[in-house]
């Protein structure tokens, strides 16, 4: 039996962890959960689960009686006191954005192993948040199903070097669409992915393509592989998660039909895997597994993904903290789909390069990023 922590846990990424954990009541006791502002549903699941911790960074008006049998915390900080409080052995880390870094740094100090979601935080916080897992021998497993996939496949590398990665990518909602269309998406139509079901976040960083450029950017730090040795593939059927090729040509791939139950039970269950009921893959009615190369014309946000992580420290943080900010623009209607890359952009010439030294040093790039990306957002009101 193992305790778990899950941050985000009425998310896409949460709810489909604890759909694991019920499956597993006597391998995984969830007992600590943490959330943004779901009030009802965190009610219902500290109900179902009986946590001994549970926080919200909203307060809600009040906590139900029965439900006081848990210690609860409220605020900004909650998932970083919540995580203290519970010392889960497993923390999975699913909150969305930047907004989640504090729980991942957090879970390194306090949790035996960190199973992470949250790619944003590698992305702004990489090569701390590695150091330090290294420092602190703390296995950071991922359960983002393309690193999922990777690491899968690295099982079985018996010390070979790795000559190339290569992470699929389903090519988005707009994957077919010429640009004067793209540019003028609405949110319905971007929202709309054809392969995965999942936060709103990510499923527009899907159709811009920025969500592969942030997997780069994670897989460069989950690996340690050089930036042009991480290779992006169109795949529209998303069956194979992602590739690792040797030095001798031989390319494995990890398959199945995509449901994020297999990464996150494989990152829970590690090195066991944990059946969840998952159809076996039918080659005969798949009849076609096809492959595209990236457009980057269409799709600008990989190569300023790309550019980043080649440039210093500091850049990812800033193309992160740019895209939070647009993303959130469009999805509340402020401003078009084209307008995304751009402000990315501005936001990168805009920022100096800054020295990343600590935790502090992300945030303080996070916020010069943020007040560049809402100042060129102004051109697109
Ligand atoms: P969702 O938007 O579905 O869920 C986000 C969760 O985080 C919710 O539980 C939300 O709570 C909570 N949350 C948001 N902000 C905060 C905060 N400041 N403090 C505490 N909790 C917070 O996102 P997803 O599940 O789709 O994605 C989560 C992460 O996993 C992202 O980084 C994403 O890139 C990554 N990921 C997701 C995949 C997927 O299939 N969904 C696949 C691969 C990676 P509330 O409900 O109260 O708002
Ligand atoms: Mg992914």
């Amino acid at each position: 039996m193992r305790t778990l922590a899950i941050l985000g846990a009425t998310g896409s990424i949460g709810t489909q962890t604890l759909d694991i954990a019920r499956r597993y009541p006597d391998r995984i006791k969830v007992d600590c959960l943490v959330v943004h502002s779901s009030a009802e549903k965190l009610f219902e699941l500290v109900r179902e689960f009986r946590p001994s911790v549970a926080a919200m960074t909203k307060q809600p008006d009040s906590i139900p009686e029965d439900l006081h049998f848990c210690q609860w915390f409220f605020g900004e900080d909650c998932s970083s006191r919540a995580l203290k409080a519970a010392k889960s052995q497993d923390a999975l880390c699913a909150i969305v954005g930047i907004a989640g870094l504090d729980a991942v740094w957090t879970a390194l100090d306090v949790c035996e192993r960190v199973l992470l979601a949250n790619k944003e935080a590698l992305v702004t916080g990489g090569p701390l948040v590695t150091a330090n897992a290294a420092r602190l021998n703390k296995p950071l497993l991922p359960v983002d199903s393309e690193h999922s996939a990777i690491f899968q496949c690295l099982q079985a590398r018996q010390g070979n070097p790795v000559r190339r990665l290569i992470l699929t990518a389903s090519g988005g909602a707009l994957r077919t669409w010429d640009k004067a269309r793209i540019a003028k998406a609405t949110v319905d139509e971007v929202l709309a992915h054809p392969t995965w079901k999942m936060g709103r976040k990510i499923t527009v960083d899907c159709a811009t393509m920025l969500n592969k450029g942030l997997e780069i950017i994670e897989a460069y730090h989950l690996f340690g592989l050089p930036e042009d040795k991480i290779d992006a593939i169109v795949h529209p059927q998303s069956i194979i998660h992602s590739m690792i090729e040797f030095e001798d040509g031989a390319t494995l791939a990890q398959m199945g039909y995509p449901d994020m139950r297999g990464p996150i039970g494989y990152a829970l269950g590690y090195p066991e895997r944990l059946p969840y009921g998952a159809k076996p893959l039918d080659f005969a009615s798949l009849a076609q597994l096809t492959f595209e190369a990236p457009d980057t014309e269409r799709f600008p946000c990989l190569n300023l993904a790309r550019a980043a992580l080649r440039d210093s420290d500091s850049a990812p943080i800033v193309l992160n903290g740019a895209n939070e900010v647009a993303v959130d623009a469009f999805l509340n209607r402020y401003i078009p789909f084209g307008a995304i890359p751009a402000i990315i952009e501005s936001a990168l010439n805009i920022c100096p390069t800054k020295q990343i030294n600590n935790i502090d040093d992300v945030y303080e790039t996070d916020a010069m990023a943020r007040r560049a990306a809402l100042d060129a957002l102004g051109r697109f009101l």
